[in-house]
């Protein structure tokens, strides 16, 4: 029996991990559930799994007499220590951004199987998530689609056979459309994924292209490939989740309909595969056509930033996290229009540039640092609408 915690549990992908969990009871239990503030649906799952361990990591955000049982733990101390739980075998990462790092940290240390759904950390942390799973005795496992595909398509192949890895991009809700015409666009139309139901923040991310730069730089982490071999291209239907092209010249590439679930239940059961008759639902002909595009640049500057920031290395990766981040949520509340993504990044990478972090201490004073710059790019008006603006 695999002991499961599931960091994030009320989010989209933890939903989703538990909707798989509960079809497989005879191979995994589910052991530890931590959410940040939605205590109504952690009591949901507590009532339907019942967990041995229940944390609430910010019990302050929690709705307004929301009720919090006094068994479960609170605060960030608890979820940190529940990564490291003695009595679990793997930890699925859901959180959202760079406070999913020190749990991954903690996790991978502590030698845990880390099915990883939160790419900031790896984009943030990446030499650190290196150092601690080899310390540990850890191992990581993508949960994220393309990462998965990609492990899928390598079947453990040795990296000097691959010549080239090519992620898949749905191009989000404003593929095609010009630069001119996303000025306008507000978070509503943003929030509208056409092939994948996601939480808020990588919904964004989506649209913007920022989500493709995290994952190529979590590619490069995860398959330590160098930044010249590693392509994208977008492909709307969401069928094709990755290619991998081998030195000679056979592409491999992995499919399906788009759903989380295949690639959490391979994260969860990797390297075997576990029978899963309701996620059996591919029809080739139903996935007609399957078409591919380039990345439109002009259009979503956010991704060629992100990825120049993977390139520059140090604690780049991390500032432009921490930068789009906080642009996100601005954006989000109204406070920063869609161009303004872009902008807030670059400005607050070429502030930090010269930063650099030996450890997780350095590297949160580092994001903390460019959320500040970011913040304050924000507020004095980032975006050329804005007249007198330094735009
Ligand atoms: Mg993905």
């Amino acid at each position: 029996m695999i002991r499961v915690a599931i960091l994030g549990s009320t989010g989209s992908i933890g939903r989703s991990t538990l909707a798989v969990l509960a079809r497989h009871p005879d191979r995994f239990r589910v052991a530890v559930l931590t959410a940040r503030r939605s205590a109504e649906e952690l009591r949901r799952q507590e009532t339907e799994f019942s967990p041995r361990r229940v944390v609430l990591a910010d019990p302050d955000g929690a709705a307004p007499g929301a009720e919090i049982p006094g068994t479960w733990e609170t605060g960030r101390d608890a979820l940190l220590s529940a990564a490291e739980d003695p009595e679990v075998d793997v930890v699925v990462n859901a959180l959202v951004g760079f406070a999913g790092l020190e749990p991954t940290l903690r996790a991978l240390a502590a030698g845990k199987r880390v099915a990883l759904a939160n790419k900031e950390s790896l984009v943030a942390g990446g030499s650190l998530v290196r150092q601690a799973m080899e310390e540990g005795g850890g191992e990581l496992v993508p949960v994220d689609s393309e990462h998965s595909a990609i492990l899928q398509c390598m079947n453990g192949a040795p990296r000097s056979v691959v010549e080239r890895l090519v992620l898949t991009a749905s191009g989000g809700p404003f593929r095609g459309w010009p630069a001119s015409r996303l000025q306008s666009v507000g978070p509503e139309a943003a929030l509208s994924h056409p092939t994948w139901d996601m939480g808020a923040k990588i919904s964004i991310d989506s649209a913007s292209l920022a989500n493709k730069a995290l994952e190529v730089i979590e590619a490069h982490v995860l398959y330590r490939m160098p930044f010249d071999r590693i392509g994208t291209v977008v492909h709307p239907q969401s069928i094709v989740h990755s290619f991998v092209e081998f030195v000679d010249g056979s592409v491999m590439a992995q499919l399906g309909f788009p759903t989380m679930e295949i690639p959490i239940l391979y994260a969860l059961s990797w390297p075997d595969r576990i029978a899963d008759p309701e996620l059996r639902t591919f029809d080739p002909v139903r996935s007609s056509p399957l078409t591919f595009e380039e990345i439109d640049h002009e259009a979503f500057p956010l991704f060629g930033v992100g990825v120049a920031a993977g390139r520059s290395g140090g604690v780049a990766p991390a500032v432009f996290n921490a930068a789009n981040e906080v642009a996100v949520q601005a954006f989000l509340g109204g406070r920063l229009d869609f161009p303004g993504l872009a902008r807030v990044a670059e400005f607050t990478l070429e502030r930090l540039a010269g930063s650099t972090a030996e450890s997780v201490e350095d590297l949160v004073a580092v994001d903390t640092e460019a959320r500040g710059v970011a913040a304050g790019r924000i507020e004095r008006g980032v975006s050329p609408s804005v007249p007198g603006g330094e735009s």
